[in-house]
């Protein structure tokens, strides 16, 4: 069973005039992070309202429905899918009465131990509505013995494991909790009201800040839980920091390589500069003479601009990007994924026509994307193509939250570099190395990122998926 919690946005606002509108700006600025649904929930102080569906985030919500959603605060998620059943069931957030009241749970990230605790929580009786391991999280919180919520989502949150960043709403307060490893981004902002007084925001990427005018403040921390209270009683908002464990920092190296978008401060860093010096990077580590470096749209982009400053080869935008059509991941079929990367990118075949190109790209995972991007060039005409790839090969899944495939469909798993040129049709094809990589996040010694899709290393305590 796919359990569904991969890749996701998650939005979390906390004491605003339109608080729902806000997760919904927010929800629309991290579309990126999912596209298959969407869902807010919103509560008055009294009691929680929740909205989701499949779809877009502009055609979940209308204007009546966020209406409806009132209140001071709200939460919101993207689901990111690849296959699997479209209930609504399994949107997030997931929302559930409990012994103490009300709440609505939104996660981003992949619980590694969730089929074990699903499976003794349904051999004491409980019964599950979704595919979604955040339901573990509802049930936990509503057996723990504890008086308050707080020490109930610690009760649950020590025994779960993974990748999370989680954002719970109760009728009058939120709190939300980030994994002791960091893998999967959280930041923190701060929102002006109308009235002058100050309302929160947290957020997958920081983007989500600059389209509500909201301030960058921190990130939550690794292992870090943050309790808003205060809005529905005198409205002077506390923020508690309660360390549940200490860090034990493995943030997703992944993010800056691909997922997150550039305008974004991820891990506390801007994705674009990074993007950029992976380009320089690869730059240093192959040099070889072409007419121009074109990128593959958009994921390409920002590294060839770093490629072209430091070999001095012309930047061209050789192929045209539908902006309308959905990520080529989302479809589950082989055959879809190929017509799927035609429907969205076209090369200009008189720029490129008897040429030799730097194609530059993120990354490969089955090598799809690359043999039809090389394919549809040479029809236009290319005489040469040279595929730079902005990360290492991608040689295992990953089991903390991106959604890659197995093992058996990584193209770079299984074939040697020479083998994957042959198959994609390049004339020639290079990757960065890890220490490029690295070296393009401006790591410091002992600042550690995973990168076990990379290099297969897991974390000791995180290593597999159940499934
Ligand atoms: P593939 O065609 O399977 O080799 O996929 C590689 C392409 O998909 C690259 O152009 C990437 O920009 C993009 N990509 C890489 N990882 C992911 C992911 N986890 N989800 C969606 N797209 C991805
Ligand atoms: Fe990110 Fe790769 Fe680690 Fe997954 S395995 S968290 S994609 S670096």
């Amino acid at each position: 069973m796919k359990e569904w919690n991969e890749e996701c946005a998650v939005v979390g606002v906390y004491n605003a005039h339109n608080a729902s509108m806000l997760s919904y700006y927010s929800l629309f600025s991290m579309q990126h992070r999912g596209q298959e649904a969407s869902g807010i929930s919103a509560s008055n102080g009294k009691k929680i309202s929740t909205y989701k569906n499949n779809g877009l985030v502009t055609k979940v919500f209308n204007k009546t429905i966020l209406e409806k959603l009132q209140g001071k605060s709200s939460i919101g998620h993207n689901r990111y899918s690849t296959a699997g059943e479209d209930s609504i069931n399994d949107c997030q957030p997931i929302f559930a009465k409990y012994g103490l009241g009300e709440i609505a749970i939104a996660h981003n990230g992949n619980l590694t131990n969730a089929k074990e605790i699903r499976k003794s929580l349904i051999s004491e009786g409980a019964i599950f509505q979704s595919h979604l391991d955040t339901e573990n999280l509802v049930h936990l919180i509503a057996r723990s013995q504890k008086n308050h919520l707080v020490d109930r989502i610690k009760d649950a949150i020590v025994k779960i494991k993974g990748a999370y960043a989680l954002v719970f709403l109760s009728r009058t307060k939120m709190f939300v909790v980030r994994d002791k490893y960091g893998l999967r981004p959280l930041s923190l902002g701060k929102v002006k009201n109308f009235d002058g007084t100050i309302g929160y925001i947290v957020a997958s990427e920081s983007c989500a800040f600059d389209l509500i005018d909201a301030e960058y403040v921190r990130d939550v921390e690794p292992g870090e839980m943050l309790v808003f209270e205060g809005a529905y009683t005198d409205g002077n908002v506390t923020v508690q920091s309660i360390k549940i464990f200490p860090p034990t920092l493995s943030p997703c190296v992944f993010e800056y390589v691909y997922f997150a978008r550039p305008d974004s401060k991820v891990f506390g860093k801007n994705v674009y500069e990074i993007r950029k010096q992976m380009g320089v990077e690869l730059a240093k580590e192959h040099k070889i003479q072409a007419d121009m470096v074109i990128p593959v749209p958009d994921s390409g982009v920002a590294a060839a601009i770093g490629y072209c400053r430091e070999s001095g080869i012309p930047f061209e935008l050789g192929i045209i990007r539908n902006h309308y059509v959905g990520r080529t991941f989302i479809e589950p079929t082989q055959s879809m994924r190929e017509l799927k990367v035609k429907l969205k990118l076209n090369p200009i075949a008189e720029l490129i026509a008897g040429k030799d190109l730097i194609v530059i790209d993120d990354s490969i995972v089955r090598g799809t994307t690359s043999k039809q991007i090389i394919k549809i060039l040479k029809q236009a005409g290319a005489r040469k193509i040279h595929l730079f790839i902005s990360s290492p090969p991608t040689i295992s899944p990953c089991f903390y939250g991106v959604d890659t495939p197995d093992k058996s469909q990584l193209i770079c798993a299984n074939h040697s570099l020479e083998e994957v040129r042959d198959f994609i049709g390049a004339d020639s094809l290079f990757f960065l190395s890890l220490d490029g990589l690295k070296r393009s996040i401006h790591s410091k010694k002992n600042e550690a990122f995973c990168q076990a899709c990379f290099d297969g290393h897991y974390i000791e305590e995180l290593t597999g998926r159940e499934d």
